[in-house]
């Protein structure tokens, strides 16, 4: 047990004190009298395991005073109080005291007079249990100081991975034209072998192109500081199909949108997502292509779902395609980096919402991302 663990005790006849606090010594504990109720709140302030007090003590705005400076105290924190009863004052005065000192107190009656055995039991259980809330507050702590570490080091990441996308760009732009260039130029010289070999590199170094975009495209919603404001959900919902014209028209798709709720969030990002899944209901269709975008809302969240009848995900991938760069196609399938639901991941929990699917193989994917309703 803390050996700082210490035993506040206040009574207000002299003789009881130095009873108790020669019991408490001689048993091992940590005694240590005060002479006032402001000594006591002064002494629970800097700590204490436990406070033995008597019923007498507790007068006029004493419980009040208690109280009130338990209730400084941090969320962890809940006092034992050993409170000495007298066997002569009725029980339901002993229950009012104990309510008196509300809910950051736990206390318990020892009646006198008590053998020392009895009072040292309950002082010694109070004393385990104040130890367990100390053990309970050092693990809090901890994880505390875990969950910012990761914090930390996931914004490090997040940054060498912006940055060095960033960097990357240039050298790859330059062996882009450069290759162009050799091509030009030896286009004569080349054998069918060649030039062949020279489209894959060529190829090559357009999807890492494509690649890094988008990494930098992720990187970017995780830097921004969101951008919180009141729209309707179809304006929104309007952007992002009129970004997707192109697709539609080329797809034949039929896109159907229910009433859709007035939403706050970050406008720009919600039109980022919306388009990745409105877009990647398109993208893995089947024939006759139907996509149904519609929402609901409660008193604490907003949720969006995209519906589609494509080509559907087996239930072993429903949950790592929202990782970075899981795709379930090869680039020759299906054009695409997988950091599109990624990002849309990203976007949920910057709207302290999420993002899940319900999908059957060959019939259809149902996409849901809640929105967490600010609390007014
Ligand atoms: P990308 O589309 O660039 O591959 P995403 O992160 O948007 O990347 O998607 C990850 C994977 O999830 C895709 O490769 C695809 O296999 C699967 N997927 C996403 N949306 C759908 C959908 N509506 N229907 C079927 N599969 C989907």
């Amino acid at each position: 047990m803390n050996g700082s663990l210490r035993c506040l005790i206040l009574a207000p006849t002299g003789e009881d004190t130095a009873l108790i606090t020669e019991a408490l010594a001689s048993a091992g504990f940590q005694p240590h009298p005060c002479d006032s109720l402001a000594g006591l709140c002064a002494e629970i302030t800097q700590g204490a395991g436990v406070v033995i007090i008597t019923t007498e003590a507790v007068v006029d705005q004493a419980a009040a005073e208690i109280t009130a400076t338990l209730a400084e105290h941090p969320v962890w924190s809940m006092l034992p109080f050993v409170l000495l009863t007298s066997a002569d004052s009725p029980s339901e005065v002993d229950t009012d005291v104990v309510d008196l000192f509300g809910p950051r107190a736990s206390v318990s009656l020892t009646e006198r007079p008590c053998r020392s055995a009895t009072l040292m039991s309950s002082v010694r259980s109070a004393l385990y249990a104040r130890q367990h809330q100390y053990d309970v507050r050092a693990l809090l702590d901890r994880l505390d100081r875990q969950a910012q570490d990761l914090e930390r080091s996931n914004r490090e990441l997040q940054r060498f991975a912006f940055a060095t996308s960033h960097d990357l760009q240039e050298p790859l732009r330059s062996i882009m034209s450069y290759l162009d260039l050799i091509e030009q130029r030896n286009a004569e010289r080349l054998d069918e072998r060649s030039r062949r070999y020279f489209r894959y590199v060529i190829e090559s170094a357009g999807r890492m192109r494509g690649l890094i975009g988008a990494l930098l495209e992720y990187g970017k919603v995780s830097e921004t500081r969101p951008r919180m404001t009141t729209f309707p959900g179809e304006t929104v919902v309007g952007e992002a199909l009129h970004n997707l014209h192109a697709m539609i028209e080329d797809s034949h798709a039929t896109i159907t949108v229910g009433t859709l709720p007035t939403i706050h969030a970050d406008r720009a990002l919600i039109a980022v997502l919306l388009q990745n899944l409105i877009g990647n209901a398109i993208k893995y269709r089947s024939a006759d292509p139907r996509v149904e975008i519609s929402a609901t809302e409660t008193a604490n969240e907003w949720t969006f779902v995209i519906a589609d009848n494509g080509i559907g995900i087996a239930p072993a991938d429903l949950e790592r395609i929202f990782d970075v760069f899981q795709r379930l196609h090869t680039s020759n399938e299906y054009r695409g980096h997988g950091i599109g639901l990624a990002t849309c991941k990203r976007i949920a929990d910057i709207h302290h919402g999420r993002i899940w699917v319900e999908s059957t193989v060959g019939v259809g994917s149902r996409f849901f991302v809640s929105i967490g309703r600010p609390t007014s």
